[in-house]
């Protein structure tokens, strides 16, 4: 993370105390797994995916967006191999019946447990390390077996029958409505491979073990890109979608030092190579925050078999047919959201007192600026500082506060990262003037009202 003198719980704490993230359903006594985006935590949320669809769409002239329903036609669950195959090794602690992820606890004492294992051979290596792991909720080490547990979520939409008989399922992850898509877009807009498609879209996930703040959540949100190239041309695509992923945390005021690359060493048949981006978290260290998979044909292919739908594509420059291949990106907005707000987190004093700083860059913010008036009870200053204000905020988030004293505004906007406050004095009224003071140097200077 920016420093390791802090810790997630700070990040946490920051986050309820200024409204960025809450616990949900918090009133009942919470649900795990869940999040609710406060006041603060909605904008930077917005800022990021903003950010992202500006890199991903807007600035692409070969990329589009989309956006599917959540809810499909339940063999598309079939098709993409998550109805069979999309599960976490669960294991219950007999003591206090805590649920633990096998391959997580596994991975925690040096051992990796391999994605394709059967149920057979994750307990044979289970029972193995079986003295080497404790429950993370007690400590005792007398667990059951192991089983594979689905994580796809169920629902019932459009199944009157109270039986379940047909059920439907969550999106388990957000990119195959694109992939459901594909023949759409090359029949309807001038996109030809190779082209992309992008989408910001919820997944949900029965996670046996939520854990640590917004990494790892039940309900979350993918930020997915997959670009449809001819076969066989991987490998430079796949470079490039790395090279350019990487290059988007930067472009976000991520410290490159807290990012580095992982890469997957027990891939799933189709997939020819899979990296993921990871993020030096508060407290945890690095771990994943986006995943870029080289997938080859499987996924159109896999739609075809079960949709009985041709999807050969017919290449207008060569004249010839075939199943595009596929380089995704995958980036979780929570994990995104977590990062970037880690590593703008800095204490500092300041004058012999502490301040908390988040030091976001501007476009990331959630609020731009804050106006004040030097005086809340000098009409003349409030009515000029509220003025300023509606102007402001006719093209940026900004914020009108007129609580406290000049320095307890700063503080309060310093927490919440606005880069800019802005005070109306009695030298505004004179010369139109304000004073604006920049979050990062302290600094302030005096600028006309028409140049801000
Ligand atoms: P993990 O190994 O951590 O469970 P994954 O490899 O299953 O993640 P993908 O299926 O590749 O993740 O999903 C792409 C991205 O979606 C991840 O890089 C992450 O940012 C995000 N993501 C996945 N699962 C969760 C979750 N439970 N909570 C929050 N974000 C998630």
């Amino acid at each position: 993370m920016a420093d390791s003198k802090y810790s997630m719980e700070d990040i946490v704490s920051l986050c309820k105390r200024r409204g960025f993230v809450y616990p949900g359903s918090e009133i009942y006594g919470g649900e795990a797994g869940l999040y609710d985006f406060g006041p603060y935590g909605v904008e930077l949320l917005n800022n990021i995916k903003k950010a992202w669809w500006k890199a991903n769409v807007q600035l692409k002239p070969n990329y589009v967006g989309l956006d599917s329903a959540m809810f499909k036609n339940p063999k598309v669950w079939d098709a993409s191999g998550h109805t069979s195959g999309f599960s976490d090794p669960l294991a219950e602690c007999k003591n206090c019946n805590a649920r633990i992820r096998v391959d997580k606890e596994l991975e925690k004492v040096g051992v990796t447990a391999d994605e394709k294992m059967s149920e057979d051979e994750l307990n044979k290596l289970f029972d193995e390390n079986r003295d080497k792991i404790k429950c993370p909720n007690c400590g005792k080490k007398d667990f059951s077996n192991v089983k594979a547990f689905n994580l796809l979520v169920k629902s019932n939409l459009g199944d009157f029958t109270d039986t379940g008989e047909r059920p439907v399922y969550l999106p388990g992850e957000a990119c195959q409505g694109i992939y459901l898509n594909f023949k759409n877009i090359t029949d309807t807009t001038r996109m030809q491979v190779p082209f992309g498609v992008a989408q910001i879209g919820k997944a949900f996930r029965n996670e046996i073990s939520p854990r640590n703040f917004l990494f790892r959540t039940r309900e979350l949100e993918q930020m997915d890109t997959q670009l449809f190239i001819r076969p066989n041309e991987n490998k430079e695509n796949y470079e490039k979608a790395k090279e350019d992923r990487w290059k988007w945390y930067l472009s976000l005021g991520v410290k490159e030092e807290n990012l580095r690359w992982k890469q997957h060493e027990n891939l799933v048949f189709y997939c020819k190579e899979a990296w993921d981006i990871e993020y030096n978290f508060p407290t945890w260290g690095f771990d994943e925050i986006e995943g870029i998979h080289d997938r080859t044909d499987y996924d159109l292919s896999q739609h075809q078999k079960f949709s009985g739908t041709d999807l050969t594509y017919t290449d207008p420059r060569v004249g010839d047919k075939y199943i595009p291949w596929v380089v995704e990106t995958s980036a979780g907005t929570g994990r995104v959201f977590l990062a970037v707000l880690s590593d703008a987190y800095v204490e500092e004093e300041v004058n012999g007192e502490k301040r908390t700083v988040l030091k976001f860059k501007e476009e990331l913010a959630p609020i731009k600026a804050v106006v004040s008036p030097l005086l809340r009870n000098k009409p003349e200053l409030v009515e000029k500082a509220k003025e300023v204000f509606e102007k402001l905020s006719q093209d940026k988030m900004c914020e009108y506060d007129d609580n406290g004293n000049i320095g307890k505004r700063y503080r309060r906007a310093d927490e919440i990262g606005v880069p800019k406050c802005i005070t109306v004095d009695f030298q505004t009224l004179e010369d139109g003037t304000v004073t604006v003071r920049d979050r990062d140097t302290m600094e302030q200077v005096r600028v006309k009202i028409e140049e801000l």
